[in-house]
């Protein structure tokens, strides 16, 4: 085989499990590709040593018979997942030399099903961003180039733009990321690769570092929707140590992600379009309609009308629960502390030195918009509106079974263009952050390329815990799409 890199989650299972290949090679193919293309900035940390245990383990493992679904996929994790002893850092300086005292669930759970971890993929500092820029660990640069202008970086989306440019590189077979406002989708669109939303209380939460505790959510990133079902399924399950998790069984979810989507209603909110969208996004989603109605789908016009507002909502309730949930980085329990006189300064010289702007910005917002004088004009407004926006897709949903909208305004945009104006930032997140607020599962599907040779992705959004329907129809179109079109 030419190049192993080269094999989808799927592919590379069946030639491991015919001993073509071994666990070993494979890890070490994604290991040489990994130090060719550093400068995408994709990995904080490379756990070679361990990656190489672990692969050895898996062909051992191979030769007994003991097979998983990960068993010696090399794979990278997005470093917002605690991992025992393994630097995680959330992109943040605050993290500096953190090594967790344990391992989050959804780590162990790739563990236990003999997945090998290549490393922590870089993000927003503690997620929060749409570029990649705010890492205290560099911007993660798009491995996608634009025809006019190839010498000019993009970036991979954000936050998880690590996880994106490395499944898109293939620098991993396959990535976890985390969604809070459209971290997996957002990122996923800008690469070319595919990435779910589970629904909130699908995947827990424990050992996943806190951005915004009602909103965040883990999730498989792959190259194909297949791999993507696979992950998801290890990723899955209840979890007694994270109180949101959800006690619902775990489907197969490639068990019938191949039985089409005849009958199938899918609906088209009315307030998702814009003319302002670029006019490749909206004829990709027409043909895509196109396609669902030739595979014997109906489509079906809906209404979202409080779609507006999900937006402002978001960024009050994300920034308060950041605030709080981001008081516990005091200098004393966690990575960096900065001295101080008395131990007040010491906690405000820890914080002033170890949170970068777009962070500081969000503690700042978030305690503004919960203090005493505030409380009842931002935040529980949004807390109504995002009742309002829960229950648009409640009604949206006894008509429909799966939503089809784009998943982001635009193609990857060029770093440094957006930074300095994080209202321009924030806009990147409209088509994604109604999700999260009704904490429904979305998936971001590869559709084609802009005039300009960029990726584009569509969003297909389901009824909650309903992953299996979202899985078919996106299945189904990426059969008939059959994007192949790869960055390097
Ligand atoms: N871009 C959004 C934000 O900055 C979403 C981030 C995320 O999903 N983690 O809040």
């Amino acid at each position: 085989m030419s190049d192993l890199t080269e094999l989808s989650l799927c592919d590379a299972r069946h030639a491991l499990d015919t001993k073509k290949i071994s666990a070993v090679e494979l890890t070490d193919a994604y290991l040489n590709r990994m130090e060719k293309h550093q400068n995408l900035n994709c990995y904080i940390t490379v756990t070679a040593d361990n990656a190489r245990i672990q692969a050895q383990n898996a062909d051992k493992n191979i030769a007994s018979g003991d097979i998983r679904a990960l068993t010696g996929i090399p794979l990278g994790i997005k470093d917002l997942f605690c991992t025992k002893d393994i630097l995680t850092t959330a992109a943040s300086h605050i993290l500096d030399g953190f090594k967790p005292a344990y391992e989050s669930t959804i780590t162990q759970k790739i563990f236990d099903a003999g997945g090998v971890m290549l490393g922590k993929l870089n993000l927003d500092e503690f997620a929060m961003g749409s570029g990649n820029e705010t890492s205290y660990y560099g911007t993660v640069i798009n491995p996608w180039r634009k025809i006019s202008n190839p010498s000019q970086n993009l970036v991979a989306g954000g936050s998880s733009g690590g996880s994106s440019a490395s499944v898109a590189a293939h620098l991993c077979v396959a990535a976890t990321g985390t969604d809070t406002g459209g971290s997996i989708r957002q990122p996923a669109a800008f690469t070319g690769i595919v990435g779910l939303k589970p629904t909130y209380g699908r995947c827990s939460r424990y050992g996943v570092v806190a951005f915004s505790s009602s909103l965040d959510q883990a999730g498989p990133m792959a190259r194909t929707v297949m791999d993507t079902a696979v992950l998801l399924g290890v990723m899955s399950g209840h979890d007694p140590l994270d109180s949101t998790s959800a006690d619902i069984t775990v489907p197969d979810f490639t068990k019938n992600i191949k039985n089409g989507v005849k009958g199938l209603k899918i609906g088209i909110p009315k307030e998702y379009f814009s003319d302002k969208l670029p006019p490749e996004i909206i004829a990709y989603w027409n043909s895509a309609k196109a396609v669902y109605q030739s595979l014997g789908a109906e489509i079906i016009d809906i209404s979202l009308p409080h779609t507006q507002y999900a937006l402002p909502a978001y960024y009050i309730i994300a920034p308060a629960e950041a605030s709080s949930n981001l008081a516990r980085y005091d200098g004393v329990r966690y990575g960096l502390r900065s001295a101080g006189n008395n131990i007040n300064e010491m906690y405000e010289n820890t914080r002033a030195d170890g949170f970068g702007a777009e962070v500081k910005r969000r503690i700042m917002i978030g305690t503004y918009v919960l203090s005493a004088g505030y409380y009842d004009a931002y935040y529980v407004r949004a807390q109504k509106i995002r009742t309002l926006i829960s229950n648009d897709f409640i009604q949206a949903f006894e008509k429909v079974d799966v939503i089809l909208t784009p998943a982001t305004p635009s193609s990857a945009f060029e770093v440094g263009k957006k930074i300095t104006d994080p209202t321009e930032v924030y806009l990147n997140d409209v088509y994604t952050v109604p999700v999260n607020l009704a904490g429904l599962p979305a998936l971001s599907l590869p559709v084609g390329l802009d005039n300009d040779g960029l990726p584009l992705g569509l969003q297909l959004i389901g009824r909650s815990f309903d992953e299996e329907t979202l899985l078919r129809a996106a299945y189904s179109l990426e059969q008939e799409i059959n994007f192949t079109k790869t960055a390097l």
